[in-house]
């Protein structure tokens, strides 16, 4: 097996100058507030050097006190100073580029939005340099509910993934206010994180050296394992466990900046001893891009020869010691245990050793959002990996996490070729997508599989149980890269199908008007679209869909016909409604008068609404007592009339109305201007012209009869 350690990585300037600083103050035995850097092996060496840790307020008096490279707020030096303490400040200057900025822009009464973590010891003193004022978000969601001021100042905490600032940046930006973003994420946690990236893509695993509470470290994490390369973040090289390098020909490897370079090279070393090694001729073939960890020896250092040597010894020492403290137990076997207690930072458990066995909440689970006891309970047996065994401390470190994830591989792998939908929690959003816990595996799902369309801001699906189907396994990298969007494609299609196999015409359906268009509207049924002819969607008259639908409206459908082969289902809503007509001689009966609206009108007379769906025609003879030329002359579309019933034959859909019969006959005028004959002649024939052209328009209505043209006439004629 190769290694390939990324370049640059480890500690970086500030946190060396904090550790020099560190040991000035550790030769006089004076103090730090906290650890000085997140790295648990660091800390243990500056304390036996006689650096001590305490809180500000069991320092004593006129100490040397060491405040850390996060920086501290203004209320720390000033007690310090009350106290008439040496204050040694190794505040990294990236930090106080940060605490300036913010502080600056309060000043100028703009509002300050850090992207980054609030309970971060950084951000911490931030915003107590800031009284307050500043709000720490992690991603957009956070500011939804906060009311902002116009101009707003953007800042990242120095060890912030900056695609994570630029995305709180970008929905600032849409909100209509006066974003100002300042990037003071760090360059080294820059060139480390970029460096992460570069050598993911060309590894089959990657291993993240440093300390589990460095947000850096964790961050590099997060970069690698975006990429969907198997990632693994240790301490120190005991936590290494054989099964993540079988099949491994690559390794690369990265330390957060809080790492010293000699952890780092223990680490290198021990990975180089795997049992499953690389042969040369193989490794010739693989593309270095970065430095290969032969090439970090310099004179004066350890040798790493020296170094294999050392860490050998320690092994063998080890595995007498374990096999002296602890029966048949060895680092990556899988045991099984019985859960025997639980706190928020993890759950011992009972293995059969003189010792008990301890799984950290990192690694019971994939999902940091979840607490140990919404995993297990007391009583519960479960697998677990060994992941190191302590034998100084009798400790047992193990990983449910890990023994999941074989499991969850073998049975991702059977769900690949069955083709079968999974459920996942998608539990972060990385560079360029999210990672899902699948069957107890961290899987990536690329940002255009997260959904059917373009998702701007992933964060928004974090904490989300999604249906998924397993797109691609490498089970030498343990790599797992799954799809929302086809497991909602596929389940459609499903859903599809069984709303075809299930259509019968005749039925009733419940559907979703989706789209509208002149000449219907289109209903969804679960899949599949209907089309509601515009003559269909109701018994009264619909000149445009939109004037009794809109779109996204539920509405009842009768199935009228289904055509498989040309994927066409033609519907009804009126028909749904049942018909009118049917109930119309129990509500209705000639000579009853009633009131009704003009719906339109025709040369021969009007038609009148008299209830939903039911119109009748008002001959122009029974529009008025007067002689009406024109039925525009004495009603029109929209006018509210009452209406006197004659006939109603509703197998025809036919009914009989008169204007003129609802009213009282007005007096009989005297007529005074009665025309000559010639002219009377002319008019007879005008008005038989009239009468010609009526009928030609009349032919055209549906439903009307000769009875209702020549009402008057005919009734004459009895
Ligand atoms: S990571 Fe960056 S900000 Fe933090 S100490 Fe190092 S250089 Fe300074």
């Amino acid at each position: 097996m190769r290694v390939i350690v990324a370049e640059p990585t480890g500690m970086c300037a500030g946190v060396k100058r904090a550790l020099d600083m560190a040991e000035m103050v550790a030769g006089c035995k004076g103090y730090s507030l906290g650890p000085v850097v997140h790295n648990p092996q660091v800390v243990a060496r500056l304390a036996h050097t006689g650096l001590k840790q305490a809180a500000l307020s069991d320092v004593p008096p006129q100490s040397s006190v060491l405040i850390r490279s996060h920086g501290a707020g203004p209320e720390v030096y000033k007690e310090l100073q009350q106290k008439d303490c040496a204050i040694i400040d190794a505040t990294c200057p990236h930090v106080l580029r940060l605490q300036r900025a913010a502080v600056e822009a309060v000043a100028e009464g703009k509002q300050v939005v850090i992207v980054g973590s609030r309970s971060h010891p950084e951000i911490d003193a931030v915003v107590r340099h800031t009284e307050g004022q500043a709000i720490v978000v992690k991603q957009p969601g956070e500011l939804y509910e906060i009311v902002l001021k116009d101009q707003i100042v953007v800042l990242a905490q120095t060890t912030t993934p900056r695609p994570a600032w630029q995305t709180v940046v970008e929905y600032l930006q849409t909100q209509g206010k006066e974003v100002t973003p300042i990037e003071t994420i760090c360059t080294a946690t820059q060139e480390r994180q970029s460096v992460t990236y570069e050598l993911a893509k060309q590894v089959d695993i990657m291993v993240i050296v440093g300390g589990n509470n460095s947000a850096n470290t964790r961050n590099l994490t997060a970069v690698s394992e975006s990429l969907g390369t198997p990632t693994y973040q240790v301490e120190t090289p005991d936590e290494l466990a054989p099964a993540w390098f079988t099949n491994v020909q690559v390794a690369g490897v990265v330390a957060g900046a809080s790492t010293p370079e000699w952890i780092i090279k223990e680490v290198v070393v021990a990975m180089e001893n795997m049992e499953n090694k690389v042969p040369k001729e193989q490794d010739a073939a693989v593309e270095n891009t970065t430095a290969p960890v032969e090439e970090k020896t310099t004179e004066g250092e350890e040798t790493l020869a020296a170094v294999e040597k050392t860490i050998t010894a320690v092994e063998e020492t080890t595995a007498a010691t374990e096999s002296t403290h602890f029966t048949n137990l060895k680092r990556g076997q899988v045991v099984e245990g019985k859960v025997v207690s639980i706190d928020a930072e993890g759950v011992n458990v009972d293995i059969g050793q003189k010792s008990e066995g301890y799984i950290s909440k990192a690694e019971l689970t994939n999902d940091p959002s979840v607490a140990p006891a919404e995993i297990c309970q007391v009583g519960d047996v479960l697998n677990a990996v060994v992941l190191r065994i302590d034998n100084k401390e009798e400790k047992i470190f193990l990983s449910k996490r890990r023994a999941q994830e074989e499991e969850g591989m073998k049975n991702l792998a059977v769900a690949r070729d069955e083709g079968r939908i999974l459920q996942g929690k998608i539990v972060e959003a990385v560079k360029g997508g999210v990672m899902v816990d699948v069957l107890g595996v961290k899987a990536f799902m690329p940002a255009s599989h997260v959904d059917l369309r373009y998702v701007p801001d992933l964060t928004a699906f974090v904490g989300q149980t999604v249906s998924v189907i397993v797109k691609e396994i490498e089970e030498a990298r343990r790599r797992v890269v799954v799809s929302r969007k086809e497991a909602i494609e596929r389940k459609s299609e499903e859903i599809k199908q069984q709303t075809w196999d299930g259509l019968v015409p005749g039925e009733l359906r419940d559907g979703v008007v989706q789209r509208l268009t002149d000449f219907g509207a289109f209903v969804d049924l679960g899949g599949v679209d209907g089309l509601v002819h515009v003559s269909e969607i109701s018994w009264q008259r619909v000149a445009h869909p939109s004037e009794a639908l809109t779109e996204g409206q539920n509405v009842k459908v009768k199935i009228l016909g289904v055509d498989r082969e040309k994927g066409r289902v033609s519907l009804s809503i009126k028909q749904g409604e049942g018909d009118p007509w049917s109930k119309v001689g129990n509500m209705f009966v000639p000579g009853q008068v009633v009131p009704g609206k003009v719906v339109r009108t025709a040369s021969f007379g009007a038609f009148v609404e008299i209830a939903p769906g039911i119109e009748g025609l008002v001959h122009i003879s029974q529009l008025s007592y007067d002689r009406v030329e024109k039925t525009e002359d004495a009603v029109n579309p929209g006018e509210e009339v009452t209406v006197k019933i004659l006939s109603i034959v509703p197998e025809d859909h036919r009914v009989s109305l008169s204007i003129k019969d609802a009213s009282e006959r007005p007096p009989q005028r005297e007529r005074t201007d009665r025309p000559e004959r010639g002219e009377r002649d002319r008019g007879d024939r005008g008005d038989r012209r009239q009468r010609d052209d009526r009928n030609h328009s009349y032919r055209e209505e549906s439903k009307v009869t000769l009875g209702d043209k020549f009402g008057d006439l005919l009734k004459d004629k009895k």
